[in-house]
């Protein structure tokens, strides 16, 4: 697909015209990773920052929020949980925290690895190569570190570097994928100052970089962060925090990296809380990571506002996945290789 064509599918509003993009999607989808949806039990281990991100709930900055940090008993009640729902995986994922301890993340892991079936995905943000190393030998088979946009601009704006420190997400992103991981990014959609340009270079990225795991969301105001008290900004942008929007990108992604594994994210149901789920599946997602948290901590992993849910694992997955004639899919739900 050339630069021409893309461009005028991510600005494309025409319903019937798009039926053939989500068609095609949905199609390569199909044929490239199958019917099955792979499920991950999210666990959101930490709300501790030291990052300063514009867009995110959790940053340093918000002084009013209380932090919290999961103990290894009750992470591994968690994970006991996501084993007897028969889940692949357990994905465990903080702010920025160093009190999230190289050693003990590591006995973490092997405890994990030790005691569960599970695959084990890591989302702990910018760390040094010396953790992700050590966290690799102890077990984790997969880490996620979204580069949120392809905007350099945009994105040294948005997210203020560390004090003295520029950290590059796209050279972490190599540095884990010569560790042997599976590895995976990934965007927002619809941030104040992208463009429908960014968005193309965002998805050559993914495509570049042979991406093992895409996750494409939607931006989400949060009142409490500086994007989020700037509505003005928002009516600025060019692209669209839209559900419609992220569908597109998701469905594009999905032409160009076919055998990646897409969720359907928690912010798309977000934005559209009655079928943004479903509709990220029929579009060209093949994963569901439902969020396991303890409801004690999940509101303070106040990242963008979301409803709360009541139950662990929120809405019914399993009705979801039977409801579109797919199935839930079996064992850890690696990145295929090949064309089955
Ligand atoms: N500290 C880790 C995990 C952050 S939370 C890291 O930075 O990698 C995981 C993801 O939530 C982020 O990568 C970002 O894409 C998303 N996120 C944060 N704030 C958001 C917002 N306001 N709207 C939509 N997505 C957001």
């Amino acid at each position: 697909m050339d630069k021409e064509t893309i461009l005028s599918w991510l600005k494309e509003e025409d319903p019937k015209r798009l039926e053939k993009l989500w068609q095609e999607a949905d199609e390569v989808r199909a044929r490239c990773v199958g019917d099955e949806v792979h499920l991950r039990g999210l666990i959101e281990i930490s709300n501790y920052c030291i990052n300063r991100c514009y867009y995110c709930g959790i940053n340093r900055d918000i002084r009013t929020l209380a932090r919290y940090r999961m103990t290894e008993e009750e992470i591994m009640a968690v994970v006991r949980e996501i084993v007897k729902r028969g889940y692949g995986t357990v994905v465990l994922q903080s702010g920025e925290d160093p009190g999230i301890k190289r050693t003990w993340m590591s006995e973490l892991i092997r405890r994990i690895k030790g005691e569960t079936p599970l695959a084990v995905t890591l989302s702990l943000g910018e760390r040094n190569v010396g953790d992700f190393a050590a966290w690799r030998k102890a077990g984790a088979d997969r880490y996620l570190l979204k580069f949120e946009t392809s905007n350099r601009y945009l994105y040294r704006y948005l997210h203020p570097p560390r004090q003295g420190e520029e950290i590059d997400r796209l050279i972490l992103l190599e540095e884990l994928s010569s560790l042997g991981y599976e590895v995976g990014s990934g965007i927002m959609v619809g941030l104040p100052g992208q463009t429908y340009e960014d968005l193309y270079e965002d998805l050559s990225i993914f495509r570049r970089l042979d991406l093992d795991m895409i996750g494409i969301g939607p931006f989400i105001p949060h009142p409490k962060t500086p994007l989020g008290c700037h509505p003005d900004w928002l009516s600025r942008s060019e692209v669209p925090n839209t559900d419609l929007m992220t569908c597109k990108v998701i469905a594009l992604t999905r032409l160009l990296c076919p055998m990646a594994n897409i969720p359907s994210t928690t912010a798309l149901a977000t934005v559209n809380p009655a079928s943004g789920r479903i509709l990220g599946l029929e579009r060209g997602a093949n994963v569901i990571m439902p969020n396991f948290t303890p409801i004690k901590y999940r509101k303070l992993y106040d990242i963008y506002p979301r409803p709360q849910e009541t139950a662990p694992g929120g809405e019914d997955p399993l009705s979801i996945i039977l409801s579109l004639g797919r199935r839930p899919g079996k064992g850890p739900g690696n990145r295929r290789r090949q064309i089955f």
